[in-house]
């Protein structure tokens, strides 16, 4: 039977905009209005769900269409909080969901109420069309990511881990378009930054304010903190980033294409420190790197007093096959003696393989629904639910599909005001999807 796309896609951009229009900022959260709606809806159409929530307000919904075969299932995940706004800097209410030049405008537009969508519409299309499995498919919907995922994909992992148990999983930050040069690009996302949350503490010499001496804690805090920001810790070029950058050259020709290429080589970081774009820079300096950023800082509780201790909280992330002692080392090495370092959160570095019959057929169906785009790897700089999901031995791809415009690029809506989607980018992000996951299930 032929998918009935002129009544899905209206249904669909409905489900969207009654998702954005409920406010899942976290924090404090509040998932459980959006699993309420979700859940409404499953019912209706009598698919199987559990509801298990972590904390008050705080729910994950768990929804399952059983093959009856022991082939591994998949796993769809999409989380249903959203990152605060400004809402004076929007052009157009961020929980209105209105529909205007030709986009979506709302938080959670990509990040990802619109996945969770898709999701939807792919469980609701296989029930209604009465195609049989030969796989389990199970859909996450998940509480708090964007504050470090300890009620949502956390807790399920640990808590209720046959709920999600699954072979592989699709995620978010991938199979979007990605205008370089001449060519056209959809990253899948196979391998993701850890996080190391360092307390490093500054000593010094007490003393009366009226007598500043150079031994001063506050002040070897301010000159450590300059180090960090000023020189980059030693590079680590992994493959999937080196083919990243290579790919996004050969769209290119003079003098763009030699620049990229010679980010990648061993003296790339003079290129990287002399590159106008900085908006660029950023993203190289990050995906070649482990970097260490300096957040929070504290020290000092009365003017005319020169304490003896100041503390800066420090956001590492590290690269895949990176691990926490080898990059507090580094970060020794590059700030110097008097300071002491204390880890003080941790999540490991994900990576999945490339070479697995799933990332073989999401590319084939981007590069189908595309055609003369190419698909190819990406590491990303942050984490998502990916980091636990790993913990089951899940293989996980971000693979959330969207098509934008040349002028669109996605990592500037991301958390960003303004946040939006095409409507016709998600519309053919959606049946892109359910394409992939018909493929992967029939
Ligand atoms: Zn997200």
């Amino acid at each position: 039977m032929t998918t009935p796309w002129e009544s899905i896609h209206p249904e669909a951009l409905t489900h969207l905009q009654n998702l954005i229009r409920l406010n899942t900022v976290n924090p404090p959260g509040n998932e459980q209005i959006a699993v309420d709606y979700l859940a409404a809806l499953l019912k209706k159409e009598g698919i199987d769900y559990q509801i298990v929530t972590a904390a008050p307000g705080r729910s994950n919904l768990v929804a399952r269409i059983s093959s009856g075969t022991s082939e591994g299932p998949l796993l769809l995940s999409s989380h249903l909080d959203v990152v605060p706004v400004e809402e004076k800097k929007w052009k157009y209410p961020p929980f209105e969901a209105r529909i205007e030049e030709g986009y979506v405008w709302g938080r959670g537009a990509i990040d990802m109420k619109q996945m969770a969508v898709y999701s939807l519409m792919t469980f609701l299309l296989i029930k209604r069309l009465g195609l049989k499995l030969k796989r389990d498919l199970i859909w996450a919907a998940v509480a708090d990511e964007e504050v470090g995922c300890d009620l949502g994909s956390k807790f399920l992992v640990e808590q209720h881990p046959d709920l999600i148990r699954a072979e592989y999983a699709l995620n978010e930050v991938g199979g979007f378009t990605v205008h370089s040069g001449q060519k056209r690009f959809y990253p899948i996302q196979v391998a993701e930054k850890g996080f190391v949350w360092l307390k490093i503490t500054a000593h010094g010499e007490a003393g009366h304010a009226s007598m500043p001496h150079g031994e001063s804690a506050i002040v070897k805090l301010a000159q450590m903190i300059d180090k960090l920001h000023k020189k980059f810790l030693p590079r680590h070029l992994h493959p999937v980033a080196e083919g990243f950058i290579l790919a996004l050259a050969s769209g290119h020709g003079f003098p763009v294409s030699p620049i990229l290429k010679g980010i990648v080589n061993p003296y790339g970081d003079l290129i990287l420190k002399i590159l106008p774009d900085r908006e660029a820079a950023k993203f190289f300096i990050a995906t070649l790197h482990n970097t260490a950023c300096p957040t929070i800082v504290s020290g000092g509780h009365k003017i005319n007093v020169i304490p003896s201790e100041a503390t800066v909280l420090v956001d590492g992330r590290i690269l895949p096959g990176q691990i926490p002692e080898t990059f507090v080392r580094e970060v020794q090495n590059l700030i110097g003696d008097g300071y002491t370092v204390e880890v003080i959160k941790q999540a490991p570095p994900q990576e999945t393989p490339v070479d697995t019959p799933l990332f073989q057929l999401l590319k084939e169906v981007l590069e189908e629904r595309d055609p003369g785009s190419v698909a190819i790897p990406y590491l990303i700089t942050g984490f998502t639910d990916a980091s636990f999901y790993q913990r089951l031995g899940i293989k996980t791809y971000g693979f959330s599909p969207i098509k934008l415009p040349p002028d669109l690029v996605f990592s500037k809506l991301y958390h960003n005001h303004n946040e939006r989607i095409p409507v016709e980018g998600f519309q053919w992000g959606l049946e892109t999807f359910f394409a992939a996951v018909r493929r992967f299930c029939l």
